[in-house]
């Protein structure tokens, strides 16, 4: 018997649009406290598995389960409700409002009862250093600050499994260092699951603890770092492009 408690498992998934199998048949798991990299060129079903596991495009086939049980088909705020956070690859923040009242709103709609909203708020933002942005217009921020204010807006919900598409797109070096530190920081201290899409294959290879490897809809490799660095058929995927 093996343990599905502190375990995001996706089992078989597929997902079919119109003619195209976008997934096939993909299946990896994800443990409170480690950090899966998910990378495969352009095109190879990366966001579409986000997609399939937060509900917001659901499977066509296989299974979900967190901490063992299945949630695919349930609506994408149930299953963030089950404990399941995203950012995404486009900034999402209300350009309008300031960096305090997009997590205020983001901690609101998930009414949790009995918090302090701004304290949560004001927390998150502070886990990911960015609490003197608190009263700025989100839309004024530069576009690294805006990236960890949307991190922080996904944390300030506790998910136990966190998933971030392209957290350092847009980013330079020094921006992009300071963001591994802070996400290997959160993952220490709330022995959080972490699921990042990157197209930076240097931080995925340095930062994650496995790597699963897309090519066309399909999980052509999986394991540590180096062992899918010297994968002949990564290799090909990324030569092939
Ligand atoms: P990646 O994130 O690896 O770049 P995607 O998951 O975005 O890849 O896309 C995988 C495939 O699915 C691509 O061929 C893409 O065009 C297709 N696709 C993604 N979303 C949709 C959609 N909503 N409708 C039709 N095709 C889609």
């Amino acid at each position: 018997l093996r343990s599905t408690a502190g375990k995001l498992e996706v089992v078989g998934v597929s997902k079919k649009f119109a003619g195209l199998v976008a997934l096939d048949r993909v299946s990896f798991e994800l443990s409170a406290g480690e950090i899966v990299g998910l990378i495969g060129p352009n095109g190879s079903g990366k966001t579409t598995t986000l997609n399939a596991i937060s509900g917001a495009v659901p499977p066509s086939s296989g299974e979900v389960k967190i901490n063992g049980s299945a949630v695919q088909g349930l609506s994408a705020d149930k299953i963030a409700r089950r404990g399941i956070g995203r950012s995404f690859q486009n900034i999402r923040l209300f350009k309008n409002l300031t960096v305090l009242e997009n997590i205020e709103v983001a901690v609101a709609a998930s009414a949790k009862s009995g918090s302090d909203i701004r304290a949560e708020a004001l927390a998150a933002l502070a886990e990911l250093s960015v609490e003197h942005l608190a009263d700025r217009r989100a839309g004024a921020l530069a576009y690294g600050e805006q990236r960890r204010v949307e991190i922080a807006r996904a944390l300030a919900l506790r998910p136990q499994y966190l998933m971030l598409d392209e957290p350092a797109a847009g980013m330079n070096s020094a921006e992009t260092q300071a963001l591994m530190g802070l996400l290997r920081q959160i993952r220490d201290k709330y022995g959080l699951g972490l699921l990042l899409v990157e197209h930076h294959l240097e931080l995925v290879m340095r930062l994650c603890d496995r790597v699963v490897v897309l090519n066309k809809g399909q999980m052509i490799a999986t394991g540590t770092p180096s062992e899918v660095q010297n994968d002949p058929k990564v290799i090909e995927a990324y030569i092939g492009l």
